[in-house]
């Protein structure tokens, strides 16, 4: 038996992949499960970044990269980033990994000692409060929920901050809740921030262009209280379809660039050359396919609001991005099943739609949002009749 370290024992294995890995497995021994529970576009790539990466092949793209990727990729996400986010950040204040959850990873490694304390408002993605913690670092949670659309007030956010606050980590469109924060909004937190020049923001805008019509995307790095001190994790996962290609970046301060650029130097060198040429063909070239995914992401959203609204034990907001749909469950709790279970919280409820209804959800708590479930609705609209049909029959069973 092996010794494993302590701050690997303490970490908690990730509920999204670990849901949607016992999906896989029940599907390979024969069960038709309805996979609701990881969050990806269902799409393929598009075709003309496809081609970009089978040209870096022949063009013998397959040397080790520079540690903070491509100086061409960097200069494409900076231009995108001034261009559709009004946001200005210099190819060297930019450094690509393996996925938006790297660059997160790094930010925090790179910035956050043992003790400092790192807010997180809730329901949050799962991977923010591991993180923070396998930094040593303590999250502090600041708990929403379904009455005020998930997003905090700035009064809750002036009350989580102490001393001791290194950064805030915000998130929106949201992962798991689909919450969009508005300017308004926005500006308020930024007057509370702007108090606290010690905290850096770090704004999580991977799901930017899933949003819905009314919606308005404002990255935070368009302040100018709190513009140089802000870090935008982005990445081609969501926006293009991309997830297996592992490419995401940070864009930030030129002194947390170079301290990222060291930890990555260590760690696992530039990212991949070819997903890093497919990764600037998405920038550089045509934008409609984002436009085509987001648009049957919004129908779906609809068909999946409605179907929602008709089970009664759900309560529903109506999410203005991502492509996910967070019910309030706890009307279940306390019921019993035909087979003789009680449902006692969210994690039961998604178990038994999972052994009975053979849909596969994530457990709110896993968001450290207990009461709810997350399904992510980026897969085919005859999967989801489907999965909402056989969902409501098994909770109709409930009683
Ligand atoms: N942030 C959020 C909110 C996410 O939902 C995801 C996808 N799981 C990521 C970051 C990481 O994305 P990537 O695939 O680029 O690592
Ligand atoms: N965004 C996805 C999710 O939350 C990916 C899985 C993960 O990386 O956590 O389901």
């Amino acid at each position: 038996m092996q010794t494993i370290s302590n701050r690997v024992e303490s970490l908690s294995a990730s509920q999204t992949l670990a849901m949607s890995q016992k999906s896989a497995e029940l599907k390979a021994a024969g069960i038709d499960v309805i996979n609701l529970s990881v969050g990806e576009p269902d799409f393929p790539t598009p075709e003309h970044i496809k081609v970009a990466a089978e040209k870096a092949i022949e063009d013998n793209f397959s040397f080790y990269t520079p540690v903070a990727g491509y100086m061409s990729l960097r200069k494409a996400i900076s231009a995108k980033l001034r261009n559709e986010n009004g946001v200005e950040f210099a190819p060297e204040q930019i450094v690509v990994g393996n996925g938006a959850k790297h660059a997160l990873a790094n930010v925090i490694m790179a910035t956050v000692n043992p003790g400092d304390e790192v807010i997180i408002p809730t329901p949050a993605w799962v991977s923010y409060i591991e993180l923070v913690k396998l930094a040593g670092g303590i999250p502090v949670l600041a708990a929403t929920d379904i009455t005020s659309d998930f997003k905090i007030s700035a009064a809750q956010l002036a009350e989580a901050v102490t001393e001791k606050t290194r950064a805030i980590i915000m998130c929106s469109p949201s992962n798991p809740t689909g919450s969009v924060y508005s300017r308004e909004e926005l500006q308020a937190l930024v007057y509370v921030l702007a108090q606290h020049p010690g905290v850096l923001v770090i704004a999580d805008e991977i799901y930017e262009h899933i949003l819905y019509t009314g919606g308005e995307f404002v990255s935070l790095g368009t302040f100018p209280q709190i513009k140089d001190r802000t870090v935008i994790i982005n990445g081609v996962s969501k926006a293009y379809a991309m997830t297996g290609w592992r490419i995401g970046y940070c864009a930030c301060p030129p002194e947390i660039a170079k301290a990222i650029t060291k930890l990555q130097g260590q760690m696992t060198s530039g990212a991949s050359s070819i997903a890093q040429k497919a990764a600037e063909a998405a920038y550089t070239g045509p934008q409609e396919c984002v436009e085509e995914m987001r648009k049957a992401f919004e129908r779906r959203r609809d068909m999946v609001v409605e179907m929602a609204r008709a089970i009664p034990g759900f309560k529903v907001n109506v999410p203005n991005g991502a492509f996910y749909l967070f019910p309030e469950v706890s009307a279940y709790f306390g019921k019993t099943a035909p087979d003789g279970r009680t449902i006692t919280n969210a994690s039961d409820l998604a178990i038994y739609l999972l052994e009975v209804a053979h849909v596969a959800m994530v457990d709110g708590a896993a968001f450290s949002a207990p009461g709810y479930i997350r399904m992510s609705y980026a897969t085919s609209d005859d999967n989801l009749r489907e999965a909402f049909s056989r969902i409501s029959k098994a909770l109709a069973a409930l009683c």
